[in-house]
């Protein structure tokens, strides 16, 4: 009894370590925008998992060591990929290689075994079956195959590892990839949870671009914390006659022109610029580190970029166009100060007869602060 409890207790030591390890990954999911990095991250998680099970192996009776570093290889394929799988099993490899013996060769195919065959879970089944109760019994079992690599050794020490490895091995591979699996699929959960908050929460629901609170909320930190050396710009746009457009194609027509526009326009921003619906048919366009010709070069593009062909709908082409107010600063005002100053511009676009851009250097600006080339 105590000699099982003390197998026990050697079993769940790497599986304890590993538990922890899949918390990191729920941390780092959520706080990493890349997955790579994140699978990377974990492969080497799960390969310093895999060296503290192969420090403290359980013995059999009859002298036959088992520990679960081929689960870990396993799961690190299955669930972190090519990237992830590959580094765990780089670092079980290289560890059996530091600790020798006559075993090596059979513990390098076992565990190569266990990584090809969570890979192949990982591309051909877990995508195509998505019920757990069926998927991660085919794991467990795909993962298990490692064990024939006991057919490498001497007949008489393969058959006393059948008999006396096999079914405890068969026991840890599916506890282990059931344990692993639910604590991996709930961080998978958390994070996804997280990520929809997240965008709910800065996105606007219709158009997926800005939401008017978050532009306001990062406007401090993005815009007057990092303005760039050649001055910042604020287009405000709005769609002409848009009431007519509703009222003729419909509502959703009308939203389907705004999707449209919001499209058309943000393929025509750089990387770093802000886009956000502010209400209605609203939008405006944040631009840091631009010189005032660049800025006045830019909404322009927009402008024509929405006018220069119509948009589908139902078997109709309903043209559009927007007008563009932009405000160039050599230094980032207030929000507000900034809005009125854009307002202003799209207020003399339309009066221009819309369809068109205006453009005005804020007056905070110093004229001598725009390159001569900017004005042009
Ligand atoms: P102007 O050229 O002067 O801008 O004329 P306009 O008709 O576009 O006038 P305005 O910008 O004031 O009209 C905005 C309209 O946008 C009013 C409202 O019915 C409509 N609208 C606001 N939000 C939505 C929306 O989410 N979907 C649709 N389809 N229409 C919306
Ligand atoms: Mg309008």
């Amino acid at each position: 009894m105590t000699d099982l409890i003390a197998k026990l207790a050697t079993v769940l030591q790497p599986v304890g370590l590993a538990t922890i390890l899949v918390y990191l990954y729920g941390y780092f999911s959520r706080s990493s925008t890349d997955i790579k990095i994140t699978q990377i991250i974990m492969g080497v998680v799960f390969g310093l998992a895999a060296i503290v099970a192969m420090a403290s192996p359980i013995q059999m009776s009859s002298g036959v060591m088992v520990d679960l570093r081929n689960l870990f290889v396993g799961i690190s394929a299955a669930f972190f990929g090519w990237r992830g799988g590959s580094i765990t099993l780089a670092l079980t490899v290289l560890t059996r290689l530091g600790i020798g013996g006559d075993g090596v060769l059979v513990g390098i195919v076992a565990a190569s075994i266990s990584g090809t065959t969570g890979l192949i879970w990982h591309h051909f089944i877990s995508p195509r079956i998505r019920n757990i109760f069926v998927s991660l019994p085919i794991l467990a079992s795909l993962i298990s195959l490692h064990i024939a690599a006991a057919f490498l050794l001497p007949a008489p020490l393969t058959a006393l590892i059948m008999q006396d490895l096999a079914p405890v091995a068969l026991i840890f591979n599916f506890a282990g990839t059931g344990i692993f699996a639910l604590l991996i699929y709930r961080e998978i959960a958390l994070a996804d949870e997280e990520n929809r908050l997240r965008t709910e929460a800065t996105t606007d629901p219709l158009t997926r671009v800005l939401n008017r609170r978050y532009t306001i909320e990062i406007y401090g930190d993005r815009v007057q914390g990092k303005p760039g050396a050649k001055g910042v710009a604020m287009s405000c746009i709005d769609i002409d006659n848009f009431k007519k457009i509703n009222d003729v194609y419909g509502h959703l027509a009308g939203d389907h022109v705004l999707v449209s526009a919001a499209r058309r326009i943000a393929s025509c921003l750089r990387d770093h610029d802000l886009f956000c619906r502010m209400s209605g048919d609203e939008f405006l366009i944040i631009m840091t580190d631009v010189h005032a010709q660049e800025a006045s070069a830019i909404s322009e593009r927009c402008r024509a970029a929405v006018a220069e062909a119509a948009i589908d709908f139902d078997n109709q082409s309903i043209g559009a166009s927007i007008s563009i107010g932009t405000v160039w600063a050599s230094q980032a005002p207030a929000f507000n100060q900034f809005r009125n100053a854009a307002d202003e511009a799209l207020y003399r676009a339309k009066s221009m007869g819309r369809d068109c851009s205006s453009f005005a250097v804020h007056r905070n600006s110093l004229l001598s602060a725009i390159p001569a080339s900017a004005l042009a």
